[in-house]
């Protein structure tokens, strides 16, 4: 194995956990590291500060841990099973009406690089470095090992997330196990996954304790889920007893996803009579809406994928948000929300507070929404906090 040597007072960030190690803190390797290989990383005068996956770019070296140790099938059944601990403990697991959560969170879970979602008993596993598709069967294996066999089934997902320039050709696939079954529940609604071509891991599963809480409010109301993916808002305002709910995004495939939700929970019923879903630019959309909703929910896109798109990004929430602000009932609830990371949280309450001011309207913040406690934000990696929200009432 080689060691990667950091420049002198280049130690300080790793010191407190930062799992970064960035390209310009590297005063020389021992030798010829490759990207995905894990190194040794050390002070200029040679003190071990821990062990890492190696990647090409300014992130040079992502930490896996901070102590001597090796990085082996034991080391990962440790994390997985710590990590399985805590969703245990935050009630997710073990559950006849519920089996949607993410397991591993990258960096909040000191597995920085990978995510894992767990559907039912089937893990979907996605790697955003070279150094966890390399280790991808080792990694399998401890999954299962780790949660005493509750996860069958482990399908790899990451044809979109690896740098492209690493060229693995990686494949979708099962790596362990199959299953047939696409569906899975989330309290108590069932959803169709589509792991094999769906965003992500197939289901935005952070959005769950706020499509909980839309729930509470869609009673008797006329709901507009834009940007509905798969349909998550929509489901959960029909369950909630909600008059009517329009479910718009401009994906075709994401509308017939969530059409087959809505079928899945409420088929020859009623409630599916309330729902309608279009296939269209949501912009385009609002601007022709009438002023008939009196609860809307925007979920876009992140809009800002990196810093550079910032202000373009801002731009983009005021204008959707100057919309949905001009439409909406008197009484009306609006949930807002940015997922772009590099859209601080003030940043964002600023653009909605420019929204808000544009319309000429009094508007008053009901909640502040954030990712969920199995999305878990590394105090040392505040870049892991990605999903802030906002619910306002409009007068
Ligand atoms: N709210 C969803 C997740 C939204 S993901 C959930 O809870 O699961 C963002 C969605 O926005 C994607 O499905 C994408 O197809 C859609 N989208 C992107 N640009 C759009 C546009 N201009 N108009 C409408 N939908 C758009």
């Amino acid at each position: 194995m080689y060691t990667i040597y950091l420049k002198r007072h280049k130690e300080e960030s790793l010191r407190r956990f930062h799992p970064w190690v960035f390209s310009g803190a590297i005063d020389h390797a021992d030798g010829h590291p490759e990207e995905g290989d894990v190194v040794r990383v050390a002070t200029h005068d040679g003190h071990c500060l821990g062990y890492g996956h190696c990647q090409i770019g300014s992130i040079a070296v992502r930490m896996l841990t901070f102590r001597e140790e090796a990085i082996d099938e034991a080391f990962f059944v440790s994390r997985l099973r710590e990590a399985w601990a805590l969703r245990q403990a935050l009630g997710l697991t073990n559950r006849t009406d519920h089996g949607i959560f993410r397991l591993v969170h990258g960096e909040g879970d000191r597995l920085p690089g990978l995510v894992i979602d767990v559907y039912g008993r089937t893990a979907v596993m996605q790697a955003h470095s070279v150094g966890f598709h390399l280790c991808r069967h080792t990694l399998a294996q401890a999954l299962v090992r780790a949660t005493e066999g509750q996860i069958e089934a482990v399908y790899y997902k990451s044809e979109t997330t690896l740098p492209y320039k690493a060229d693995l050709q990686q494949e979708n696939g099962f790596i362990i196990g199959h299953s047939d079954d696409h569906t899975a529940l989330e309290n108590g609604l069932r959803f169709q996954i589509d792991w094999l071509k769906g965003q992500k891991t197939g289901f935005f599963v952070d959005q769950r304790d706020n499509r909980s809480l839309l729930e509470h409010y869609a009673k008797g109301r006329r709901v507009l889920n834009m940007f509905c993916y798969t349909g998550g808002f929509s489901v959960y305002a029909l369950r909630g007893g909600a008059r009517l709910v329009h479910s718009v995004d401009s994906s075709a495939k994401a509308i017939e996803l969530t059409r087959r939700n809505v079928d899945l929970n409420f088929a020859d019923t009623d409630t599916a009579q309330r729902h309608e879903a279009y296939a269209e630019d949501a912009f385009r959309f609002l601007e022709q809406a009438g002023s008939d909703y009196d609860l809307i929910v925007l979920d876009p896109p992140a809009f800002a994928k990196h810093k550079d798109a910032l202000r373009h990004a801002i731009k983009g929430y005021t204008r959707l948000n100057a919309i949905a602000f001009r439409k909406i009932q008197p009484g009306g609830i609006l949930f807002t929300f940015s997922c772009s990371q590099a859209v601080s949280k003030e940043q964002f309450r600023l653009a909605i507070f420019t929204a808000a001011a544009m319309s000429g309207r009094h508007v008053r913040i009901l909640h502040q929404l954030h990712q969920p406690a199995d999305h878990p934000v590394n105090i040392y990696h505040p870049e892991g906090e990605y999903l802030k929200g906002l619910v306002v009432e409009v007068e």
